[in-house]
């Protein structure tokens, strides 16, 4: 059980230094440049990062592969590779309350959330991966007598994992606890905005034993660091997760350069519909403010268009409402805090730019709707509501990526699908309804890669997060994810 007093022993604890993690070494930019780091609760001063460079990011490739190829971690027996792993996620367990405080001075996520979801789904993460280097075989082809076909899985080589800053340490960890298991090297960009946990994980992994040149870090703009990994002619692979503008420019760099697999996990749009048989109407107004408002509404699959059946609709608002204006905002490192800061200030105008747009597409604003706490010096932005949305309105369309909801109504079964599938994204779902026949069919016609029955949010690591139409491709998570990081080999073998 963490105490508030644990949390405020680390408030001001020295973030790491600005330097890179470049073949088991600590290195500042080529040029020797750093930038400022600042923290959204506050404003405050956060140390600085090294701002990457081209030649960084080159470096740190060939560090990679000089490690992939001499086999010190690719050819390592798997057994010891899942001793190494496991170590890992011990050593994030021990430092979980350290990791999560240092995140949520960089990126503003509640603290009550990030525990959970950051080194503690980082850790199991690990844990899960790490089972597995010893548990995935190769096949061999059933074919006719005389002949063996034999069908080896091998990893890919060297991957570069892209990470944006909602929730770096868990989605980080997706890409690099497979990648590692499956036998790759792995060179990592943070997101500029919160870069510190991921630099401090990647710490961790070599006091765990991991060996140099296996993961590397290159701090710094994805326009310069996240651009030259995406047209580095020896990086076979990009993992990606952010916007979709980014996911579009890194097919891109593939096309221009090696044609490097690009997988892609995007933002989302996704619809939390309530239909009026779900039995207990308040718990789900309950779950549902937090399906949008948790971290502030810093969530890929945040529920972020609430379709509600025209029957139950003002009840339902009502206590959407009351559930929203009884969340606690504001400073992120206090437990009681529902609802964070949001990351940064570009953020912090862009969404406040998209509740104005709301405003004057029309939609009724029934709470919220501005910037709070500035005598903090920090970026807050109350839970927003608009009610009546035009379903082809921008605020039902774009994702917003902060504490915005936009509700509809809807009539009846076929318009509820119709309007879940109105928008170009399918990340994820929700669907309340104590009806067992209606959650299947609902389930068979959205269209998104997860969908939650009677809750929302809260799967772990045996569950794939796959982006359906212009949310992405490839998976996060569960065995499936060990697709992005191998190739199959094959071999046809005359036995006479
Ligand atoms: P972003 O695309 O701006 O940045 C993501 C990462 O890409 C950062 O590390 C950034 O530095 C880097 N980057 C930026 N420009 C680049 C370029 N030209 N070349 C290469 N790399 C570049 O996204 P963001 O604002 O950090 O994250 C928010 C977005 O991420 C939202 O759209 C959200 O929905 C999405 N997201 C998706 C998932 C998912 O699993 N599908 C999870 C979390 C967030």
């Amino acid at each position: 059980m963490v105490e508030q007093s644990d949390i405020d022993a680390l408030r001001s604890a020295v973030p790491p230094e600005p330097k890179h993690l470049i073949g088991g070494r600590y290195l500042p930019a080529s040029d020797g440049k750093e930038r400022e780091n600042t923290s959204p609760i506050d404003g405050g001063a956060l140390g600085a990062l090294a701002q990457g460079t081209a030649l960084d990011v080159d470096a740190a490739v060939a560090a990679a592969r000089r490690a992939f190829d001499d086999g010190r971690w690719s050819r390592l027996a798997p057994a010891a590779r899942k001793r190494i792993l496991h170590r890992c996620a011990d050593l994030i367990e021990a430092h979980s309350l350290e990791l999560a405080v240092l995140g949520v001075r960089d990126n503003g996520t509640e603290i009550s959330m990030a525990l959970r979801a950051e080194p503690g789904s980082a850790a199991a993460t690990f844990r899960y991966y790490a089972e597995t280097p010893d548990k995935v075989n190769g096949e061999i082809a059933p074919t006719p007598e005389g002949t063996l076909g034999l069908i080896h899985r091998e990893p890919v080589g060297v991957v570069g994992a892209i990470i944006p800053w909602n929730f770096p340490l868990m989605i980080g960890s997706w890409k690099i606890a497979p990648a590692l298991a499956a036998g790759n090297s792995v060179v990592v960009k943070p997101p500029e905005v919160a870069s510190l946990s991921l630099m401090r994980l990647a710490e961790l992994c070599h006091e765990a034993g991991l060996p140099d040149g296996v993961l590397n870090i290159v701090t710094g703009e994805g326009s310069v660091v996240g651009e030259a990994m995406g047209l580095h002619g020896d990086i076979d692979v990009v993992v990606f997760t952010g916007s979709g503008g980014t996911g579009r420019r890194l097919l891109d760099y593939a096309a221009r350069s090696n044609l490097k697999r690009v997988y892609l996990e995007l933002g989302g749009k996704s619809p939390n519909i309530v239909f009026d048989d779900a039995g207990d109407l308040a718990k789900s107004a309950k779950v549902s403010a937090g399906a949008i408002f948790r971290n502030s509404g810093q969530v890929c699959v945040a529920g972020s268009r609430l379709l509600v059946q025209r029957t139950v609709y003002e009840p339902f608002l009502d206590a959407l409402k009351a559930e929203t204006e009884a969340m606690v905002v504001g400073n992120p490192l206090d437990l009681r805090t529902q609802a964070g800061a949001i990351a940064s200030r570009a953020q912090c105008q862009s969404v406040l730019a998209k509740i104005d747009r709301a405003r004057s597409e029309g939609a009724r604003l029934l709470t919220g709707g501005e910037q709070i706490l500035q005598e903090t010096g920090g970026t807050y932005i109350a839970p927003t509501i608009f009610a009546e949305v035009d379903p082809q309105s921008d605020l039902a369309q774009d994702e917003v990526f902060g504490p915005v909801l936009a509700v509809t109504p809807f009539e009846d079964e076929a318009e509820a699908v119709a309007l879940a599938n109105s928008t170009v994204f399918g990340l994820a779902a929700g669907v309340w309804t104590d009806n067992l026949a209606r959650a299947h069919r609902m389930i068979g016609a959205i269209r998104s890669g997860l969908i939650h029955v009677n809750t929302y949010g809260g799967p772990d690591v045996t569950v794939p997060l796959t982006g359906h139409g212009q949310s992405g491709n490839g998976s996060d998570k569960s065995m499936h994810a060990l697709e992005k990081y191998t190739k199959l080999k094959a071999a046809w073998i005359a036995l006479d």
